[in-house]
């Protein structure tokens, strides 16, 4: 009982201590302000000021919990924004088990459902054709050529361009090096093969595949193994060895084709542009750093994991490691540049990026051949 009636006593004389102690705290802070002449009133106006609001956001990923390399990614740029920011800006991240729409990520964002999504910028390009060639491009860039373009080649000032009409901040934010071609049930022996052949492909690499017979589809990268075991696909491509080892793919479509198709996917991190534009400068700086570090860390870690991956996959008997025909590849290349051409013609800005892309991979292709190609030749 007499505990019950002190209990206010103790909140009012913790109060008092708190208050005491932020007064201290203040009174530290005003003294150079007051030896340089600044008056007493305003400085303590400057000391309630300089208790910064605490931002906590949420962050919806196209991703299952435990994707390797893209769940570490948005869980790494969450974590780093936060130390970065001393605790001032706390982002929760959020699993399709939660947010239940993997590929809708963009409109989570662009209506504020969600301040932040960590997303492919192909699975947009039903909504806008322009958004498609940001992650990848079908004998497109490789890793090294991208960050190039991005960051010195104006593709970062693209991306913007082209994300302002959707109300969002977009930011390369993980790689995950060149992916595998995927994994089919039967072998690719001719042209005729392809026809009618169910893959999930998404992006342009899907048209290109469905110019040449194939029937792409969409699926979120959560309901991949079911619609490969169920036959709702025949084929199905996903990134590299470290996650298709995990999905089991290999457990039903044992041929593992090298890759064409994405040549250096790169996902995004999306951010509500009405918000971004009312944080600090320096929690924008964060989230630009935390973004570019992440787009860095991502595409080390996926190449240490594949390279691991591989090294035990490619001693398993049961898969079958093969590249397409040459006249497979051909068809592919040459569909791969009329639908470019016609990408390009569907919108002004999507016409921008082809040329600004093709402009650039026509230089670092020459660069790439003397450098890496010939030194990969060497070792
Ligand atoms: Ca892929």
């Amino acid at each position: 009982m007499l505990q019950r009636q002190l209990l206010p006593l103790r909140i009012v004389f913790f109060r008092k201590i708190k208050t005491v102690q932020l007064l201290k705290r203040c009174l530290d802070s005003v003294v150079p302000f007051f030896l340089a002449g600044v008056l007493f009133i305003p400085a303590v106006t400057v000391c309630a000021q300089t208790q910064p609001p605490i931002y906590q956001w949420r962050l919806a990923m196209s991703w299952p919990d435990g994707t390797p390399m893209l769940h570490n990614a948005a869980a790494r740029f969450a974590r780093n924004v936060e130390i970065m920011s001393g605790g001032r800006f706390k982002i929760i991240v959020d699993s399709p088990g939660r947010h239940k729409a993997p590929l809708s990520v963009l409109d989570m964002v662009r209506s504020g459902a969600y301040e932040m999504g960590h997303s492919a910028s192909y699975y947009y390009k039903g909504k806008d054709p322009a958004t498609t060639f940001f992650t990848t491009t079908p004998f497109g860039m490789n890793p090294t050529e991208m960050n190039a373009w991005y960051y010195y080649g104006g593709g970062l000032e693209l991306l913007n361009k082209v994300y302002a009409r959707h109300n969002v901040v977009a930011f390369p934010a993980g790689n995950t090096h060149i992916q595998m071609g995927g994994w089919f049930r039967k072998e690719i022996k001719s042209i005729q093969d392809l026809k009618g052949l169910k893959i999930r492909m998404p992006g342009h690499a899907g048209e290109v595949v469905g110019k040449a017979g194939m029937n792409p589809v969409s699926i979120p990268p959560g309901e991949l193994y079911t619609a490969l075991e169920r036959g709702t696909i025949d084929a199905v491509e996903w990134v590299g060895p470290a996650n298709d080892i995990k999905m089991g793919f290999h457990k039903i479509a044992p041929y593992y084709y090298t890759g064409w198709h994405e040549p250096g996917a790169e996902v995004h991190l999306f951010v509500n542009k009405p918000k971004f534009d009312a944080l600090p400068d320096d929690l924008k700086a964060i989230v630009a750093i935390a973004a570019k570090e992440v787009s860095f860390d991502m595409l080390s870690e996926s190449f240490y994991r594949n390279a691991i991956a591989w090294e035990k996959m490619k001693r398993q008997s049961n898969i079958k490691i093969r590249t397409l025909p040459d006249d497979v590849l051909d068809l592919f290349k040459q569909a791969n540049d009329e639908l470019l051409d016609r990408a390009a013609a569907k919108s002004q800005l999507a016409q921008e990026v082809v040329a600004s892309q093709r402009a650039f991979l026509e230089k670092a292709k020459d660069w790439s051949k003397i450098t890496d190609e010939d030194y990969l030749q060497l070792r």
